[in-house]
């Protein structure tokens, strides 16, 4: 119902807290884990009030949440788990597909993800008696040539799109391998550090190696993310703020959410910088931006 709350993280793209807004849902902001970025889920259970009804986790950089966690407490509760799995397209936990979990996985395929069809995504979900519903609401809510049966947008793949994705998704295996080589080459330079922090690999996680995350101390590195982004981009090499600022902080809710009270999620939103990763960065480009950094 209108009102009811979902449980979500600030630290994840904007659409993420929008979808949940503008379905006239409240969302209610849980703190990330320091390590892997996703959400803490020895703090969700304190958020819940009779007026909780979902939990919308984010696989953050293609880290998977603790799915089991979460369902643990979903299924105590009675919520639904709808993921955010932007960045998990292809991740593996257990051998299972991140499309497995949860009630829904919403994955995207825009142009800067592991898989793309320049726009589009695709939702995965195990309520068979959903197909029609979802399938009429992504076509304005058509359900027949003479009934519009539900209040619907536009959320269509086109032909173009979807040509482009079957290409695509033979590269995928590829793909996946050469982002795996970078992000190899990354830890050989930035591992262990003083004031730098990566992302360790996951256990029973196959990852898809879609973000390569770095988080700067400043004091203990001796100069801040902004400064080695400023650095970066003087040499033409695009880092980016992701995830910055936090969601809960866009001044389109007009200061509604305090982001002090997920306080993980703020400090690694200030201190954390996305390196460039795609599968055709060679290795020597990579040695070269390691090197601009610890200089
Ligand atoms: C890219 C991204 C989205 C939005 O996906 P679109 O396909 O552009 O709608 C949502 N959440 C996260 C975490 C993303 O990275």
């Amino acid at each position: 119902p209108k009102g009811s709350e979902v449980i979500t993280t600030p630290f994840t793209f904007a659409s993420t807290t929008h979808a949940i807004v503008r379905n006239g849902l409240e969302p209610v902001f849980c703190d990330i884990n320091s390590d892997d970025y996703t959400i803490d889920v020895t703090k969700i259970e304190d958020l819940i009030t009779d007026k909780t009804c979902a939990i919308v986790p984010v696989h953050v950089y293609g880290n998977m949440c603790d799915v089991e966690g979460i369902e643990r407490i979903a299924k105590k509760h009675d919520l639904k788990v709808i993921y955010d799995a932007a960045h998990a397209f292809g991740v593996e936990y257990k051998v299972k597909s991140s499309a497995c979990f949860g009630d829904a996985s919403m994955f995207s395929f825009h142009a800067t993800k592991v898989f793309n069809t320049i726009e589009g995504g695709a939702v995965c979900y195990h309520d068979d008696s959903l197909v029609q519903k979802l399938n009429d609401l992504k076509n304005f809510g058509i359900h027949g040539p003479e009934e519009v049966a539900y209040i619907g947008g536009n959320a269509k793949m086109n032909e173009f799109q979807a040509s482009m994705g079957i290409c695509n998704l033979r590269h995928l295996d590829s793909e996946i391998l050469k982002r795996k080589a970078v992000v190899e080459r990354y830890h050989s330079h930035l591992e262990n550090i003083e004031g730098i922090k990566l992302c360790q690999p996951q256990t029973d996680v196959k990852s898809n190696y879609a973000y390569f995350p770095v988080v700067f101390d400043e004091k203990a590195f001796g100069a801040s993310r902004n400064e080695v982004m400023d650095k970066l981009a003087e040499n033409d090499i695009g880092a980016r703020k992701y995830f910055y600022p936090l969601t809960s902080a866009s001044p389109a809710f007009n200061g509604k959410y305090n982001t002090a009270e997920t306080p993980v999620a703020l400090d690694i939103s200030e201190r954390v910088l996305t390196l460039p990763l795609y599968a055709d960065l060679s290795l020597d480009d990579v040695d070269r931006i390691c090197d601009i950094i610890l200089k």
